[in-house]
């Protein structure tokens, strides 16, 4: 048998079932691997508590009742609340935050019989692209230790490449399943909006924010998926009533007559030559196995990043007004009345980046600019969405990169914030129009940096990405590679 950390999450699901393994042991050597928090991944981890649910996986196992996960490890993103762990949601407001119940995510995948390694850490309230918001410091990428690992879902992705985990939850308002995914060289989908229920996942921007698996291989990401996704309209507004779909039932559809898309506008100027070759080469293993590519266009797509970066942060200004020291989190000290007592607290709990955006949300949204701004806006979100949908009546699948380089130097952007938005510009598209994304690993640049291509569908067509992002698995073994030294 493959050493326990290098099991992905089928394989691991299979050993369990089978007893060739006990889900104690392959907690054990799970946890045995985060000793010394490598590359910062990990935010809070309990010991008794994961053990206490392997061994609770162990009886069901024993008893014949366990579930289609049972006993796989996983790390949640600091996002999801869990009544077990802290979540911080990588904010210092939360330091000492422990939810009473789970995240209906956390839920699903425990009721699949899923134990939780512990929380990754990620950007402060899921807002950057870096992962070098957080109030818990960076997080390293296992390929270069130099590097970032991409943003928000940071953690997640780099614990998923050091095989601290096979597989993490993320979430993705404007790339954050897919970018950190392709930094690191691992698989990760986000969701159609509303298939994933957004109950338990600590608001960001309400009509982007999207839970998704982040794991080492479309096949896993598919078992993952089947047991998050489902409505729950009672607990999320916009839970789509679609029943749960079972993705790994669907992964054997062969390539031949697929129309791939390509989008001009996602392979200009400012797509870096070593990405450009990797997507290349993706895309002629792809036509190799029966697809077709077919040029489209998507206009709109360098409006993205300003629309993005207007609602994005109109969102946040008010989903974040409950932080202000009254109900939860952290409350300063030394105060004279209540309006001093919120300043202070939210001066003092708020990272840098976050204040910046709540304050260009509390501005874009201000009697006089809400016209000139917001609304403008939400009229090219609309736009963007609609261009989609032209573009889809020529192709079944869009495929392009996921980001224009591969992942930069840490501290390289340090001073201008711009930088990380403008690099968003490649995944803000899909999620303003809601649209199921994924990101499957193609090659290496600069070395052996990872590099991913993006694969968008139309609505509720996860489980073609997923077969596209198989099949070329299938083919390909740039999802088995692992940094050095792993
Ligand atoms: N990088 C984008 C931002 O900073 C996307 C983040 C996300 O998807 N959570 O907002």
């Amino acid at each position: 048998m493959t050493t326990l950390h290098n099991m992905g999450v089928a394989e691991l699901a299979h050993a369990l079932q089978t007893k060739q393994v006990s889900a104690v042991e392959v907690a054990t050597a799970f946890l045995a691997r985060t000793g010394g928090n490598p590359h910062n991944t990990f935010l809070d981890i309990d010991s008794e508590v994961t053990l206490a649910q392997a061994q609770a996986s162990d009886a069901r196992i024993a008893a014949g009742t366990a579930g289609a996960l049972e006993g796989v490890p996983i790390a949640h993103k600091d996002v999801f609340v869990t009544r077990d762990f802290a979540t911080t949601a990588g904010s210092k407001i939360l330091s000492d935050y422990r939810s009473p119940f789970d995240a209906t995510v956390v839920q699903k995948l425990s009721n699949a019989g899923m134990v939780t390694l512990g929380k990754v850490n990620c950007d402060e309230f899921a807002m950057g692209s870096a992962n070098e918001n957080s109030a818990y410091g960076a997080v390293t990428n296992p390929w270069d230790t130099t590097r970032i690992p991409g943003g928000s879902s940071g953690g997640s992705a780099a614990a998923v490449a050091a095989r601290l985990t096979p597989a993490a939850t993320g979430t993705d308002t404007g790339g954050s399943i897919r970018q950190p995914a392709s930094f690191c060289g691992i698989t990760g989908i986000k969701p159609t909006y509303g298939r994933a229920s957004r109950y338990g996942m600590i608001a960001y921007a309400s009509s982007l924010d999207q839970a998704g698996p982040m794991a080492r291989s479309a096949e896993d990401c598919a078992l993952l998926l089947s047991a998050m996704c489902g409505p729950d309209l009672d607990r999320d507004a916009t839970s789509l009533d679609v029943p749960a779909e079972n993705f790994s039932a669907k992964l054997g559809d062969s390539l031949a007559g697929l129309r791939i898309g390509i989008p001009k506008e996602f392979f200009g100027d400012g797509l870096a030559a070593d990405v450009r070759t990797a997507i290349d080469a993706a895309l002629k293993t792809l036509e190799a196995q029966g697809a077709k590519l077919v040029p489209i266009t998507l206009p709109r797509t360098e409006l993205a990043i300003p629309v993005y970066y207007i609602i994005a942060p109109a969102e946040a200004s008010s989903n974040l007004s409950r932080f202000d020291g009254v109900k939860f989190g952290h409350r300063a000290k030394d105060y004279t009345d209540l309006v001093s007592m919120y300043k202070k607290t939210r001066a003092e709990g708020f990272g840098e980046e976050v204040k910046r955006r709540i304050m260009t949300g509390a501005y874009v949204l201000s009697h006089g600019y809400y016209d000139a701004y917001y609304l403008q806006a939400q009229k090219i979100r609309r736009m963007i969405a609609d261009d989609f949908q032209r573009a889809f009546a020529e192709c079944d699948v869009i495929a392009g990169p996921v980001a224009p380089t591969v992942a930069w130097k840490l501290g390289n952007n340090a001073s201008d914030p711009l930088a990380d938005y403008l690099a968003d510009i490649f995944t803000l598209p899909a999620s303003l129009a809601g649209l199921p994304g994924m990101s499957i690993p193609v090659g290496f640049g600069e070395g052996r940096l990872p590099v991913g291509m993006q694969l968008i569908g139309n609505y509720l067509q996860e489980a073609k990405l997923l077969n596209v992002a198989h099949q070329y698995q299938l083919n390909t073994d740039f999802h088995l590679q692992k940094p050095e030294g792993i």
